[in-house]
Parts: C-alpha cells; sequence; structure tokens
C-alpha cells in the first residue's frame, strides 16, 4: 500500500501525451484515420443535440435556443477537424471547447432525466484526454465535469418523469462512463508507455540501448533543419576493460562504465542521441550546424580521456563526419549506416595505435579524409 501515494505521484508527473502519441499515430499510418474517425464522432454529437431539442423528452430552461447554436458549432467544428493542423495547444482548445458545451448544453436542460444522460458525454472527452493528454489534465477534466454533474443531479430523485430505480440505475452507469474507464486507461496508457520507453534504455546507465538509438537517430533526422547541416557518428570503447573487471571487480568495472557515459553527456550536446550498444563500448549521433563541430571535436579527447578519478581508464574513439546535407531523410538515414561502419573502423585503428587515441574520417563530397591524435593523457 505504501507503494500507492509514490505511484501517484509518478503517474501525474508523467508529461504530456500529446507529441509523443500524435507521432506514435503518424508512425504507423493511422493519423489521418484518427482524426477523421474523431470528427464523425464530434459531428454526430452536434447532430444529437439537434435532434434532443425535437425529441418530446428535451424542455429547455432558457428562451434562446443556445443548444441549436452550440450543436451547430459543433458539427462545423468536427467537419473542420481532420483539415486542421493539430497542435498540443488547439488540442487543449478542443478539450476546453468540449467540456463547456458539454456543461452549457447539460445545464441547459430542464429535464434532470434528460441531463444526466447529457454527463455522458464529458466521458467521451476524458477518454480523449486519456490518450492525448496526462493524468493531470485528467484530473482538471473531472474536477470541471464532477462540479457540472452535482449541478445537473439537483432534482434528479424528486423531479424526474422516470422511476426512481431508473435514475439511480443511470448514475450507476455514468460513473464509470465518465470517471473510471478514463482514469484507467489514462494509467494504463501512461504505464504502458513506460515500459515501452524502458525497453529503449541501457539499465546501467540510462543512456539508449541500440534499439533506441534507431529509434532516437529517426527522430534527429526527420527534423527538417536537420537535412542541411553536419552530421557526426561516434563510436567510443574503453580500452582494456576486461582489466578493470579482473583487477578490481565487477562493481568497479560498471562505475568505470558509467563514468564513461557520465563524461559522455558533459561532451555531447543537449539533442545528442547517446546510447551504450555493448559492454564497453558507446555510440553518438548528433547533427548541428557545421560551425560548431570544430569546437566540438577539439573537446573530445581532454574530455573522455581525462587523466582524473580512480582508477585511471582511456578510450579509443572513431569519427565520422558528414558535411553538406542531404537531399531527404532517406538517404540521411542510410548515409548514417555508413557513417556508424566508418566510425568502427576508425575506432578500431584508434585501438591498433594502441589505444587513448581519436581516429576522424571527415567525408567531404563522398571522398573520406583521415586524421588521428592522441589524446593527452
Ligand atoms: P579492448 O581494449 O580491445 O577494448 O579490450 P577490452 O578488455 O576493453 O574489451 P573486451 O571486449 O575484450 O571486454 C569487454 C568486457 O566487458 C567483457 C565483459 O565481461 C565485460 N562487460 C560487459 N558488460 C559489462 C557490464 O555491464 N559491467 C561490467 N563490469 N563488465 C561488463
Ligand atoms: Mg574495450
Amino acid at each position: 500500500m505504501s507503494d500507492t501515494p509514490k505511484a501517484v505521484h509518478r503517474w501525474l508527473a508523467v508529461p504530456d501525451q500529446f507529441d509523443r502519441f500524435t507521432r506514435f499515430l503518424r508512425d504507423n499510418g493511422i493519423l489521418m484515420p484518427t482524426r477523421i474517425g474523431i470528427g464523425i464522432l464530434v459531428f454526430l454529437l452536434g447532430v444529437t443535440i439537434l435532434l434532443k431539442r425535437l425529441g418530446t423528452h428535451s424542455v429547455q430552461t432558457i428562451g434562446f435556443p443556445l443548444d441549436v447554436v452550440i450543436a451547430v458549432l459543433v458539427m462545423i467544428g468536427g467537419t473542420a477537424l481532420p483539415f486542421t493542423a493539430t497542435t498540443r495547444e488547439r488540442s487543449y482548445l478542443f478539450v476546453i471547447a468540449g467540456d463547456l458545451a458539454v456543461a452549457v448544453i447539460v445545464l441547459a436542460e430542464a429535464n434532470p432525466d434528460q441531463r444526466l444522460l447529457g454527463c455522458l458525454v464529458f466521458g467521451l472527452v476524458g477518454s480523449y484526454i486519456a490518450f492525448f493528454h496526462n493524468l493531470r489534465a485528467q484530473l482538471w477534466h473531472l474536477l470541471f465535469s464532477g462540479a457540472v454533474i452535482v449541478i445537473a443531479s439537483i432534482g434528479v430523485f424528486t423531479d424526474v418523469p422516470s422511476g426512481l430505480s431508473d435514475v439511480l440505475g443511470r448514475i450507476a452507469f455514468a460513473i464509470p462512463v465518465i470517471t473510471v474507464i478514463p482514469v484507467v486507461t489514462q494509467i494504463a496508457l501512461a504505464l504502458l508507455s513506460n515500459d515501452a520507453q524502458s525497453s529503449e534504455l541501457d539499465p546501467l546507465t540510462d543512456l539508449l540501448n541500440r534499439r533506441g538509438l534507431s529509434r532516437r537517430t529517426s527522430e534527429l533526422l526527420q527534423a527538417k533543419s536537420s537535412l542541411d547541416q553536419s552530421l557526426l557518428v561516434v563510436v567510443i570503447d574503453i580500452d582494456n576493460f576486461k582489466h578493470f573487471n579482473d583487477t578490481y571487480g565487477h562493481d568497479v568495472g560498471d562505475r568505470v562504465i558509467l563514468r564513461t557515459a557520465y563524461r559522455l553527456h558533459d561532451w555531447a550536446r543537449s539533442d545528442a542521441a547517446i546510447a551504450r550498444i555493448g559492454g564497453d563500448e558507446f555510440v553518438v549521433v548528433q547533427i548541428m550546424p557545421l560551425p560548431y563541430v570544430g569546437d566540438l571535436l577539439a573537446r573530445i579527447a581532454p574530455i573522455m580521456n581525462s587523466p582524473t578519478g580512480e582508477p585511471l581508464s582511456t578510450t579509443s574513439i572513431g569519427i565520422a563526419i558528414h558535411n553538406g546535407g542531404w537531399p531527404d531523410v532517406q538517404a540521411a538515414e542510410s548515409g548514417v549506416h555508413d557513417l556508424h561502419r566508418l566510425a568502427d573502423s576508425a575506432m578500431y585503428e584508434s585501438k591498433r595505435m594502441g589505444g587513448n587515441h581519436v581516429h576522424s574520417i571527415v567525408l567531404t563530397d563522398q571522398q573520406p579524409q583521415q586524421s588521428g591524435g592522441r589524446s593527452v593523457v
């Protein structure tokens, strides 16, 4: 039980899922069908509001046909939805507009039985939040819808055309639809996405693993501006790593791996993809404007092979750089594979030189130019 508050704290800290979920839908080719589906659902809700007005059970508290105006707006919104660019801000506006529309429709209805029925639509808004946003947004939505439901429930037991058991049945049905289903969906999705995330991380260093590196590299290449910039692939391998394990034990070996990971964080740019892809082997993929490359390369040997910390450790480093951009993402992706191969052979060149060495291969117009140097230790 004592783990529950911690878990709630963790769920509340889950960041907004809009970008991640939209990317997931896009990567799987279902972003447009999802938008069309939501658009149709919203349009049909507008139609439902119109038909409800024509029905015999509905009684309005105000003379002005506010529900008709909202129905028309909802239908226009549903039609426009698949054609409007989606952003996180617009998605929040969609949620707020949805909650407000439901609140107005519900509170403008005089028949408490019908009011309760209208409240069920809050469950649809909650389900949307469960997929596209986070638990924090869900709780705000529940707070708002809860307040509306309390107001809407006034008179529900005394002033209803149907019997008491009908009303109780509707309430028993409404509670899970409006609260339990969206919240449980939200938590299950957050846990699933945590699982997916941890399957892309190396448990010792929290760096990416091979799979995470591949996903993160594709993400970097998808960014439009990346195609005009320099691309670096760096392979780093700890020298004589087995000696640390054999001499000082596995725990010290782990500490040397962790120190190498910290040094890579110190060296690399904040948007770099940093991975541990084998026992003592690391890969960094970075995309940046050409003028920054020189400074970055000058810092790698002093940071990675710094003569500090016990036991002292050094690395062999291979760097492959492509300057000059790519025509498209496919070319960039196959370029990264070639660069990885070149960086790997550059790293082995550093090993052949006795380790504690940086060897670089720069590709200009597809002609590799090589250079190397011993790190200062
Ligand atoms: P070289 O200088 O040629 O790179 O030799 P090396 O000893 O560094 O490299 P080698 O690949 O021969 O040894 C890597 C060792 O790393 C083998 C494996 O037992 C050990 N290892 C793999 N994963 C871990 C780990 O998570 N922790 C520790 N402590 N050791 C690990
Ligand atoms: Mg090694």
